[in-house]
Order: C-alpha cells, then sequence, then structure tokens
C-alpha cells in the first residue's frame, strides 16, 4: 500500500463533566471522555466515549501498540481487530466503551481525507433531516414542568422522561401523576418515559411493568424504556407481546452478539444500542441492521456528548427505517462545546450534518471549559 496512506499517530483522551462553578473534575461525576486521534497527514478525528477519563487512559494503555500506526482511514477493520483482540482483557466493558471513541474519530478521520459525510459512507441518507427527543431527567422532579417548557421553547416537538422517582415511590398514582403534568405541559408533543431498569436492585418486573404501560398507552405515550432490569430476555418478550405502548431498551449491553437474542427473539420494538459504548459507530451498525431484519427500529441511545450526538444523527440518517435521537437537555456538554450549537426548525426536526466526517466544528475554549484545565488545546 501507498505511503500517503494516513496513519495513527498520537490518542489524546479529554475528560468532559458539566460545569459547576467551584466545582473539581472527580472521577464519580466525569462520564464522558472525547478522544481525539491524530494522523501523520495533520488530520485529526474526534470521537467520544461514555465512560470516565481513568477507566479510558488504563484501556488506551493496553490498546496502545494495536492502535498506533494502523491505518487511519479504515475504521470497520481497526475496530474489529481492537475488538478481537480484547477477548481476554474484559470485552464489552472499558476497552469496548474505549474501542467506541476510537471508531467514532476514525470515522471522522475517513470522512474528512475522502471529503464526504459519514452518514454517506455508511451508504447515504435515506434522510436529510432526524427528529431530536429532549431527554429530560425526573430527578429533577421540582423543576420538570420548567424543564419541559424550557425544551419546547427551544423548539423540541419530542419528551423523554427518564429516572427520578418514576416507580420509587410505592404508588402508581405519583407515576401517573406526572405524566399527567407532562401531557398537559406538552399537549399533543410526544412524550416517551424512561423509568431506568437498570439502576442496580431494580426491584420490578413483569406484572408492575405491564400494569405501568397500561397507564402509559392512557396518556398517548410513544415507548416504555427499559421498564425492566437490562439482562430480562423473558421479561421483555411478555412485554412486548401484551404492552400496547412499544418497548425499547439496550442501553447498557455493548457488543453486537449482546444484542442477538434480544433481536432474534423479538423482545423489543426498539432498540437503544450507545454509539459511545456499543464499540462505536462500526458496532451500532451491526447492531441497526441486525434490528431492521426483524423490523425492530433503532433509536440511539445519547445521554451523550456533542460528538455522540453526531454520530448518532449520521447512523440513523443512513438507516432505511429511522427517526428519532436522544438529545439529553439541558447538556453543556453538547450544547457548548461546537462552534454552532444544534438547531431545530418548525417541525423540531434536526438536519443530518453534510460536512466532511462528523461535519461539526468543536469549540475547542468550551471543551477545555468542561475539562477543568486539565486539557489545553494546540
Ligand atoms: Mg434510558
Amino acid at each position: 500500500m501507498s505511503d500517503s496512506i494516513p496513519r495513527v499517530t498520537e490518542i489524546h483522551a479529554i475528560p468532559q463533566q458539566e460545569f459547576r462553578e467551584g466545582s473539581q473534575l472527580d472521577t464519580a461525576r466525569n462520564v464522558y471522555t472525547l478522544l481525539q486521534v491524530r494522523t501523520d497527514a495533520g488530520i485529526t478525528g474526534i470521537g467520544s466515549c461514555y465512560t470516565s477519563t481513568d477507566l479510558v487512559r488504563a484501556a488506551l494503555g493496553r490498546l496502545h501498540d494495536l492502535i498506533i500506526g494502523e491505518v487511519a482511514i479504515e475504521p470497520e477493520r481497526v475496530h474489529e481487530k481492537l475488538e478481537q483482540s480484547g477477548f481476554w482483557w474484559g470485552r464489552g466493558g472499558t476497552i469496548t466503551h474505549t474501542i467506541s471513541g476510537i471508531d467514532i474519530a476514525l470515522w471522522d478521520i475517513f470522512g474528512q481525507v475522502t471529503g464526504q459525510p459519514i452518514a454517506r459512507l455508511l451508504g447515504g441518507y435515506y434522510r436529510e433531516k432526524v427528529k431530536p427527543y429532549a431527554s429530560l431527567s425526573m430527578s429533577r422532579h421540582d423543576q420538570l414542568k420548567a424543564d419541559l417548557e424550557a425544551a419546547m421553547a427551544r423548539g423540541f416537538k419530542a419528551f423523554k422522561l427518564g429516572w427520578g422517582r418514576f416507580g420509587r415511590t410505592g404508588n402508581p398514582a405519583d407515576d401517573e401523576a406526572i405524566i399527567r403534568m407532562a401531557r398537559q405541559t406538552v399537549g399533543d408533543g410526544e412524550i416517551m418515559v424512561d423509568p431506568g431498569g437498570s439502576q442496580q436492585f431494580w426491584p420490578h418486573s413483569y406484572k408492575w411493568a405491564l400494569r405501568t404501560a397500561d397507564m402509559l398507552a392512557d396518556y398517548d405515550v410513544v415507548w416504555f424504556e427499559e421498564a425492566l432490569p437490562p439482562d430480562d430476555l423473558e421479561g421483555y418478550k411478555l412485554l412486548r407481546e401484551h404492552s400496547r405502548v412499544m418497548i425499547s431498551a439496550g442501553e447498557v449491553l455493548t457488543r453486537r452478539q449482546s444484542f442477538e437474542p434480544f433481536l432474534e427473539q423479538g423482545a423489543w420494538d426498539i432498540v437503544q444500542p450507545d454509539c459511545t459504548k456499543v464499540g462505536g459507530i462500526s458496532e451500532a451498525r451491526h447492531i441497526a441492521w441486525m434490528a431492521y431484519r426483524h423490523n425492530i427500529l433503532t433509536v440511539p441511545h445519547g445521554w451523550n456528548t456533542a460528538v455522540g450526538l453526531a454520530a448518532d444523527m449520521h447512523l440513523i440518517a443512513a438507516l432505511p427505517v429511522g427517526k428519532w435521537v436522544e438529545y439529553h437537555q439541558p447538556s453543556q456538554v453538547i450544547d457548548e462545546i461546537v462552534v454552532e450549537p444544534f438547531q431545530m426548525d418548525e417541525e423540531g426536526m434536526l438536519r443530518v450534518p453534510t460536512k466532511p466526517g462528523l461535519g461539526i466544528e468543536l469549540d475547542w475554549d468550551g471543551i477545555e471549559k468542561l475539562s477543568y484545565g486539565t486539557y489545553k488545546h494546540d
């Protein structure tokens, strides 16, 4: 092969954490890591991992000899090489989360070198716009109505309520009161509900989930997410069969092999792989196409950075059937690290980037700020 092919020379892990004055970078709150991949051609790519930077750095140390010097414009092969090389190193965990960021950055580089946006390299644009839903935390219970109104004012037409006290007070009427308030607030906007069954020691099983799904159907909720613990295959199969609202899950699974039984046995209506966890765009694409073969919709999990959101938009644009992407609100790691914040049109839709690679311009001042001064851009 020609020497003019760009090769990977360095990878920098950049911690990102929501900024609070007087606060410090700490492992518990640093749940995002950006990965900058540099090449001998002077082109750099950016990726994102949904995990803390200390874990990413440990994995990068282990992956170093496998990735430095590699071809920078063959994301899928390099991703598969790294993943299969990690079979003995805790595959599916930190190693896979870190490969996710490398993979996204390599797709970004591939796009810049070829002058094409990632969606085209993935097969092409089935759609030019995607529908972001404002992903809101019910842990901000007292502010939830204000959060919904702020998201509406920003142009969102779809809203997901996640975690917080839903399913945790012991009184189903408390859950219904939240959904009633949300329906009254957003009118005919789309509502999704995510109690967060991947929290440790989630106490509910099929009967609670079905009863709650019935309540949600009365409020015309679009989907019910992670109503059960993440590995409850049999529970999800039953719930999908009997629920009137769509059933979704998959955000904590990694590697396509983990998704296979759920997809092949029809356990969900919607699968929610996270590009920044499952192994990158390459792996999410395998999962999404497997889901498509079973007529299961992919809606990427994206409690995420602007880099992860951009990756999700390209992935969804390049699937035969696709609609939504998750957009965490409020979120500094999305809105403050890009030069041009994402803007919705009057229908509440986002235009998928069309510039080369991820097609976003990073605001390095914002990234430095959210790294709490631990990263200096050069
Ligand atoms: Mg969720």
